[in-house]
């Protein structure tokens, strides 16, 4: 195995690295830091392959092991060796949680708090690394880098893996704060955010709708630090918000409170991936469909829906006699991301939630797999027309990324935010109803937006919308284009310093 693409654990190796390590001179050494859960390993995974491929960095990529999902694991450890040279992956020693996590918390909640105990070693772990890092870039929940790296002086640059709407949003949740009494989801009338798009009470980032929660106190404790970063990439690209990153740069609001410099540099999204022999199946099925014929279902890395809702999402993909891929988790009655920390489980057996005969009565029309699918892969075939998404940010840029336009089913997060944009101001995605006085999303109305999307003249629109994005977006990742060009210019700056 080449000296530059080890996988390696800290604790047990790190002289043995040092010596090894030949980083050539002038390339900057840049250190990537997330969370864990795919929506954020994905995209700063992405980054480290970009900076190493496209920019000419070195990249070590540190991985938080500890509760990791096996779809993180596949990702980070599936095949060092396809790594591109320059790009090595570091595990953090693993942190035992049990005298700090009581009970069974929400997922930001249990996630920060693993990032917190686990970032106990990250001095140490950056000290130890033979060339020291230009820079660190980390996710919105590691926060913690900001003082150990100030220690080290090592600038700390942020990614921000969601909207850029929801970072003016975020921007402006300390002022809230200050002076909101009350929850934000009783007050009157849609939350104004400074020169962006006001966002409706029912579509804030659930994180925000509790204010005594703990995930509340979480989100507010690393969002306000944002504005210590000495830059902010955003994964998205100048066309796709053009609103929100003009108010950020030049709203006075966003001036006032010195928010760091920012830098659109997406749709930063996974190319390609591993596939498991589910995937190769999904595949294969694909290549026997019709052109643009097959919507794709699957709610994220660890989204579930209530037992009566997948049911009514069953009888609906049936009654619309349109063709599908459903990755179909075990339902949830309590929590709609239960799969978060075993996304990716690729396991097979009986799926006896599902309606019965259901299986039986879609053969051929349908392919239904337990957990996991290769999304992009599936994203990107010709025969793929629609995708039934729960509106996480890399879902979404991964569906504009390849022209594909959406059903919008929002879970968790910010994601109803996300489906609002995409339906009423982007023209990519249609939004189901809820049936009134219930939560449930009736098998009639699946019926209907699953044709709409398909067959109907607003599905045409959508497609034709979602194509010119697909466009735009391969336009601003192209060399010269100006996402390519906006990570260009901090690689500059990263570069300038080392040759003073
Ligand atoms: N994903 C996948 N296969 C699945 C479900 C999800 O490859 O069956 C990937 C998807 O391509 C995306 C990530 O998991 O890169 C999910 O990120 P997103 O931000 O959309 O949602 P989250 O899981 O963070 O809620």
């Amino acid at each position: 195995m080449p000296d530059n693409i080890e996988h390696i654990s800290i604790s047990t190796s790190m002289s043995v690295l040092a010596a090894k390590q030949q980083l050539q001179p002038m390339k900057p050494h840049i250190v990537v830091l997330p969370s864990p859960g795919m929506g954020h390993v994905v995209p700063l995974f992405q980054l480290a392959e970009r900076l190493v491929t496209h920019h000419a960095c070195h990249v070590t990529f540190l991985n938080i092991p500890t509760e990791a999902s096996p779809a993180q694991t596949q990702l980070l450890h599936h095949s060092p060796n396809n790594l591109p040279p320059g790009l090595r992956v570091i595990d953090l020693p693993t942190v035992d949680l049990s005298a700090t996590i009581n009970g069974d918390p929400p997922v930001l909640t249990r996630l920060c708090i693993n990032v917190q105990q686990t970032l106990l070693s990250l001095k140490s772990t950056l000290s130890q690394l033979h060339n020291k890092p230009r820079a660190l870039v980390i996710d919105l929940f590691c926060t913690q880098a900001f003082e150990v790296c100030k220690e080290l002086s090592i600038p700390v640059y942020t990614f921000f893996t969601a909207s850029t709407l929801l970072l003016a949003f975020s921007l402006l949740l300390p002022q809230l704060d200050r002076e909101v009494t009350g929850e934000f989801v009783d007050l009157p009338e849609p939350v104004s955010v400074p020169g962006c798009s006001p966002i409706r009470t029912e579509d804030l980032i659930l994180q925000v709708t509790d204010r005594k929660s703990d995930e509340y106190k979480w989100y507010l404790h690393h969002l306000s630090r944002v504005p210590l970063a000495a830059g902010i990439f955003l994964n998205t690209w100048e066309n796709l918000e053009p609103v929100s990153i003009r108010a950020l740069r030049e709203h006075p609001f966003y001036q006032k409170i010195s928010t760091p410099p920012l830098y659109p540099i997406g749709p930063i999204i996974k190319e390609t991936e591993p596939l498991t022999p589910t995937g190769v199946e999904c595949l294969a099925w694909l290549d026997k469909q019709p052109l643009d014929s097959v919507v794709f279902v699957a709610l994220g890395s660890g989204g579930t829906v209530s037992a009566e809702q997948l049911t009514e999402l069953a009888w609906g993909l049936e009654l619309s006699q349109q063709r599908f891929i459903w990755v179909a988790r075990a339902p949830s009655d309590v929590n709609a991301c239960a799969a978060f920390f075993n996304a990716g489980d690729d396991v097979y057996g009986s799926i006896s939630y599902l309606p019965q005969g259901f299986l039986e009565r879609t053969r051929g029309v349908g392919l239904v797999v337990s957990s996991w699918a290769p999304q992009v892969a599936i994203l990107r075939h010709p025969s793929t027309a629609a995708f039934l998404s729960h509106c996480g940010w890399n879902s979404t840029l991964e569906s504009l990324a390849q022209g594909v336009p959406m059903i919008a089913w929002p879970l968790y997060a910010e994601q109803r935010q996300n489906a609002t944009m995409l339906a009423e101001e982007i023209g990519v995605a249609v939004k189901p109803a809820v049936e009134a006085g219930t939560r449930v999303v009736g098998r009639e109305e699946i019926e209907k937006v699953v044709r709409v999307s398909l067959e109907g003249e607003e599905g045409k629109g959508m497609r034709l919308r979602a194509r010119e994005l697909k466009a735009s977006a391969s336009k601003a990742l192209e060399f010269g284009g100006s996402s390519y060009s906006s990570l260009a210019d901090v690689v500059e700056q990263w570069k300038a310093k080392l040759e003073t």
